[in-house]
């Protein structure tokens, strides 16, 4: 685990977190700056630096996918929508690098994104 990796320590608890689901492989929690009613940081428990770090074939975005979804229905967003995004590098958007799916939802999403 990074030292450094502020979404590492969360994983190891040495930062609290708002935890709305955790498994094995995956943790979710609430973002500390929300950007919708709902706003949910999807992250693999293991460090993995950003979606290009991860090597063909691999399950993480389908995991990670799946636990945003089944979120989604708990949270009854399901049904009016939701967005679901991967900020990746600089230009991206990218503020922490350990891989996280936003599930954002609760309001109407406008488009393009800033
Ligand atoms: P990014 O900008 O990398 O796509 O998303 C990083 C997200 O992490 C941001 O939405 C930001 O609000 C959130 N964030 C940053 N620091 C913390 C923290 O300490 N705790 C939680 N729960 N979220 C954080
Ligand atoms: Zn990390």
């Amino acid at each position: 685990m990074p030292e450094d990796c502020l979404f590492c320590r969360i994983v190891s608890g040495s930062i609290p977190a708002t935890k709305v689901h955790e498994d094995a492989e995956t943790l979710a929690f609430l973002d500390i700056h929300p950007q919708a009613r709902t706003h949910v940081l999807v992250i693999p428990k293991a460090h993995v630096g950003s979606v290009l770090d991860l090597p063909a074939g691999s399950p993480v975005m389908a995991r990670l996918t799946e636990v945003a979804c089944r979120l989604a229905r708990e949270g009854k967003i399901a049904e009016s929508g939701f967005r679901l995004a991967v900020n990746t590098g600089t230009d991206g958007g990218q503020t922490v690098g350990h891989l996280h799916l936003h599930l954002l939802g609760g309001r109407r999403m406008t488009w393009p994104p800033g």
